[in-house]
């Protein structure tokens, strides 16, 4: 799996990184705040580690951020603080599990582990996306937008897919071929213009609050 680790303390973040490498899973480390934001915001782990205090930007307000632009990322906070009140603060910016410092390894494993079995199963059941009031249920291939319905063809299913996986990042043009038409040789090179006008026809049309987002010159993302 891949975990970020987000921790300014370098012995422990060295620690983390060489235990968690040991149980073959692929770290990456980020010593403050605001690179750890830049990093957890991306939606592209499967687990955060993120300590509580950090120069920069603090730990529940990067956690905050992340479920703000839609990022399931399971969260697992540290704190050298026990303090009653961190915990409920922590845990209702939607980190997942609380760990006080100083922790056993075998500890943070075992949260680490029960962290990810539950991401697993949730993947398997199927779940759904979801950015603001716009859902994806990804087994019975049905998108809404509140109660709504919205029908979409494969390709347009699978470029809203591949944009709700990656909330609140641009993805360039190339990405978005690269992912969503892979095999098809003959896509136009404006195909993803296209598609992000037919999809914006679809998801945002008559709606005070588009979500999806068009970065001049770089791409497109989705985000509340
Ligand atoms: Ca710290």
């Amino acid at each position: 799996m891949h975990i970020l680790v987000v921790e300014d303390e370098k012995r422990l973040a060295a620690l983390l990184r060489r235990v968690l490498s040991e149980e073959r899973h692929v770290v990456d480390v980020a010593n403050d705040g605001l690179a750890g934001h830049d990093l957890a915001t991306s939606g592209t782990y499967d687990l955060v580690i993120l300590d509580l205090m950090l120069p920069g930007m603090d730990g529940v307000e990067i956690c905050r951020q992340m479920r703000q632009v839609g990022v399931e990322t399971p969260v697992l906070m540290l704190t050298a603080r026990g303090a009653v009140e961190d915990r409920v603060a922590g845990l209702k910016t939607g980190a997942d599990d609380y760990l006080v410092k100083p922790f056993a390894m075998e500890e943070l494993l075992a949260r680490v582990e029960a962290l990810l079995r539950r991401r697993a199963k949730g993947l398997e059941a199927g779940q759904q996306l979801q950015v603001a009031d716009l859902t994806l249920d990804l087994v019975r291939h049905e998108a809404k937008r509140g109660d709504r319905v919205i029908e979409l063809t494969a390709k347009e299913f699978a470029l809203l897919e591949y944009l709700m996986r990656n909330a609140g990042q641009v993805l360039s043009r190339t990405q978005i071929i690269d992912h969503v038409w892979r095999y098809d040789l003959d896509a136009l090179s404006n195909v993803v213009d296209i598609y992000i006008h037919y999809l914006r026809d679809k998801v945002d049309r008559n709606h005070q609050r588009p979500l999806i987002k068009t970065v001049r010159g770089v791409g497109y993302k989705i985000e509340p």
